[in-house]
């Protein structure tokens, strides 16, 4: 199955002259979905991993039903003052501004090893930024995992060297 026509391209969203590449479409219709996670589940075993982490928000989407699937832990990276609780908190740059990601202070033990989930893989800033949180909550990151990835914007080259797996890719 190709699943690259399960994905909707929509020009000028959500600022003129973007491309956005919208998954709805691909959730929408039970087999591509299925398959989806499948494929990412084979591939996400092979590291052993002892949990997932998704990014907030379509990153849940696929870390969820993976760690189902896998008999595994989620644990969500979230946008900043969504977790109750003590957190940990990480804080990186965009190109206008800051942002701000947490995880829950106790969402992982050190030396736990992670895959981190996420719908598409741009600039590779938020998955920069979300590694480098889980890193300092003391996890072993083992891969990257997303269903697209705009090879363009080699978000790849910014996470040097972490295994980065992707199903769809843009040229
Ligand atoms: P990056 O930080 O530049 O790699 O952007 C990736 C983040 O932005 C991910 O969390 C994506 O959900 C979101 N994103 C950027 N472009 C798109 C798109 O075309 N479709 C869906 N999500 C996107």
């Amino acid at each position: 199955m190709d699943l690259k026509n399960h994905i909707r391209p929509v020009p000028d969203y959500p600022k003129p002259g973007i491309l956005f590449y919208d998954i709805s479409t691909l959730l929408a219709h039970p087999e591509a979905w299925h398959e989806t996670i499948e494929r990412l589940a084979a591939i996400i075993a092979k590291e052993k991993p002892d949990v997932l982490a998704g990014i907030e928000s379509r990153g849940f989407l696929l870390a969820a039903p993976l760690a189902l699937r896998l008999g595994l832990g989620f644990i969500m990276v979230r946008k900043k003052g969504k977790l109750p609780g003590k957190t940990i908190p990480y804080s990186y740059d965009l190109e206008y501004g800051s942002d701000t990601i947490e995880i829950q202070e106790d969402a992982i033990k050190p030396g736990q090893r992670v895959v981190m989930l996420d719908d598409l893989l741009a600039t590779g800033g938020t998955m920069e930024a979300a590694v480098a949180l889980l890193r300092q909550a003391g996890a072993d990151v083992r891969m990257a995992a997303c269903i697209i990835e705009l090879n363009f914007l080699k978000g790849r080259e910014k996470l040097a060297g972490l295994p980065v797996t992707t199903l769809i890719q843009y040229d």
